[in-house]
């Protein structure tokens, strides 16, 4: 389909982005450090603006191909600098500008051609990034989730 909005114009396969995205789980590709685990629990209904955006071109707000996050210098709060999502399809001509977002918080969404980030894409596709917002932990004293490397549980003989 061909979607004339955002400042661009996308053709892309609509249904393709959708089974690509129910496709993506645990087992395959989804990062599960504390930060991700925690964003693609609690991502969905957060920003309805950010989520009507993506739902245009058939994308699961709780599946991001790749987040880049930190923990930020207050109590129980990480920043997502990117949360990558790609579309199967192309942008037609020109690169479309970043489009400011307020969604409760102001953040940019913006559109890529090419390799961005780490996906599993394997046809043509474009992506989209979000970028800048800050995920609220709840308030707890107990520590957050402790990664352990799975490797070092090997037990000695
Ligand atoms: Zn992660």
């Amino acid at each position: 389909m061909e979607l004339k909005k955002y400042g661009g114009v996308f053709s892309f396969d609509k249904e393709k982005t959708v089974e690509y995205y129910k496709n993506i789980n645990d087992e395959n590709h989804l990062c599960q450090c504390a930060n991700c685990k925690y964003y693609y629990a609690h991502i969905k209904g957060m920003f309805p603006k950010l989520e009507a955006l993506l739902s245009d071109f058939g994308v699961d707000v709780e599946k991001p191909d790749e987040i880049w996050s930190v923990d930020w210098n207050e109590k129980n709060v990480v920043m997502i600098l990117e949360a990558g999502y790609t579309v199967c399809g192309n942008i037609v001509g020109e690169l479309p500008k970043d489009i400011d977002i307020d969604d409760g918080q102001k953040f940019i969404v913006g559109f890529g051609k090419g390799f961005c980030f780490p996906n599993s894409q394997a046809g043509d596709y474009f992506s989209i990034s979000v970028e800048g917002f800050k995920m609220y932990l709840p308030m707890t004293d107990e520590p957050k989730e402790i990664i352990t490397d799975k490797k070092s549980m090997k037990r000695k003989k």
